[in-house]
């Protein structure tokens, strides 16, 4: 290991470097560094220093000087990451893309946004809607989280079953390497088959292999109405089945399948919190959302399923407000926090049929350990993506509580993360979702483009003989 990585302190004279390529106001130190994170609740944020580029040509500058002299450098976008992948420790450096947040291009003909990476989620939905067109990808923490972090962690997020991830709506970047040189692969055009696919290098590589600097997104049609529901059923099974139904239904145009159990609905719709628009005792219930489908279509793909008996109740939305009060539920995490306080979140992907027994096996284990403790379960149903929320009560061992969520996915073949990445809080689970060769090639692509390790170092994987592990 590097001597610097075993530091607490940066490598000597680099702060006067960093000013020297952004400024003064570029640079923030000392105990303004955690002040910048008040009431964040997962990563530790011990860097030394957060340098705050303005440029393509800065961010190259400081990863060059890094680079020269082995100083490890962390890249931070929003800051919403639910996996510790922007944790610092003393002696790092925090690289953070929040001023360069210019919207270069919006352009309608192409449909297509160029933007640089510290563009907030959020804005650019809101500005290329003002041209009649939509940014698939939407995400709980849309407000805050950076369009770079989003393609360095390839988020996922609501409309995954319609529109994919965040993958699939990259269509060109530019990137820094370790060392400075500047990757620039700004493709415009859904099609390119021309070699490797080198940005899919960068996306989901949670700041490992290189700084993402700027994007080329690709843009879709603002659809011209959504339909929203709730509905109401007793076993997964009938929800898969509904799944099916509305998604031959609705022609394609479902765009949300979003599965919440009864522990979950119970917690955000008590006494005092969101109105329940349909009545507690059911054991599930899914939002469905189309967008783009006619009302009557929807109402009757709905009707249809209620006399299939795929599920027990519906209600539809008729207005924004009922909409949003719908959303509301499923997307607010404020009361199961504080309710399950300590409050443990996961992230997990396996097949729709397997997740009726899943959810019963995780739920033996976790009550066998702690007979006390809280589970719900809730997620992306329609792309078979779990979220488990866990109170084991205070002292409950972060990795006994881990196991009995982990563990039974091996039989299925499941994955450890479906679309929160790896970082440092699922680095000892990787293995049960990835092979020994398929980390070992992790690892080479990392000695290849990064040989003196100085991006992001100890995340998603540890750099021992991954075949050993
Ligand atoms: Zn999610």
């Amino acid at each position: 290991m590097n001597e610097s990585l075993a530091s607490r302190l940066p490598v000597p004279g680099i702060i006067d470097d960093l000013i020297g390529i952004v400024g003064e106001s570029g640079v923030i130190l000392g105990d303004d560094v955690a002040a910048r994170y008040p009431g964040y609740f997962m990563d530790r944020i011990e860097a030394s220093a957060i340098v705050r580029p303005r440029s393509t040509e800065e961010v190259s500058r400081i990863l060059a000087q890094c680079n020269a002299v082995g100083q490890p450098v962390v890249v931070q976008g929003g800051m919403s990451g639910w996996v510790r992948a922007t944790q610092t420790r003393a002696g790092e450096i925090a690289l953070s893309l929040e001023r360069m947040n210019t919207i270069e291009q919006i352009d309608p003909v192409n449909r297509t946004a160029t933007v640089q990476a510290g563009v907030v989620l959020a804005t650019l939905q809101d500005a290329v809607a003002e041209h009649g067109l939509a940014f698939a990808l939407d995400l709980g923490g849309r407000g805050s989280c950076q369009l770079g972090g989003n393609a360095a962690t390839n988020a996922g997020g609501l409309r995954v079953i319609r529109y994919g991830m965040m993958r699939e709506q990259v269509l060109g970047l530019e990137a820094v390497l370790p060392d400075g040189q500047v990757v620039s692969s700004l493709n415009r055009m859904i099609k390119n088959n021309t070699g490797y696919d080198l940005k899919q290098l960068f996306i989901g590589s949670e700041g490992t292999l290189g700084v993402i600097t700027k994007l080329v997104l690709r843009l879709r049609e603002l659809p011209a109405d959504n339909s929203t529901a709730l509905v109401s059923a007793e076993s997964v099974e009938q929800l898969a089945g509904l799944l099916r139904h509305v998604d031959k239904a609705l022609g394609g145009r479902l765009s949300a399948f979003e599965l919440i159990d009864s522990d979950f609905y119970e917690v955000n719709t008590g006494d005092g919190r969101h109105r329940p628009p349909l009545a507690h005792g059911s054991a599930f219930y899914a939002l469905i959302e189309a967008e783009g489908t006619d009302a009557a279509v929807f109402e009757n793909a709905l009707g249809d399923a209620l006399a299939r008996e795929l599920c027990d109740d519906a209600v539809i939305a008729s207005s924004v407000r009922e909409r949003d009060a719908i959303w509301a539920i499923r997307e607010d995490l404020e009361h199961i926090v504080r309710d399950f306080q300590p409050f443990l979140a996961f992230d997990v992907s396996l097949p729709v049929g397997d997740m009726a027994d899943y959810m019963t096996e995780v739920r033996a284990r976790l009550l066998g350990r702690w007979p006390h403790a809280r589970i719900a379960f809730l997620g992306h149903m329609g792309d078979g993506n779990l979220h488990v929320a866990i109170g084991a009560g205070p002292g409950a061992p972060h990795a006994e509580v881990e196991a009995c969520v982990y563990e039974p996915l091996r039989r299925v073949q499941g994955s450890v993360s479906a679309e929160h990445g790896i970082g440092l809080e699922k680095k000892p689970w990787l293995a049960i979702s990835r092979s020994a060769i398929e980390r070992d090639m992790m690892v080479r692509i990392k000695r290849l483009l990064d040989p003196r390790m100085i991006l992001n170092p100890g995340k998603i994987f540890d750099l021992t003989d991954q075949r050993e592990a």
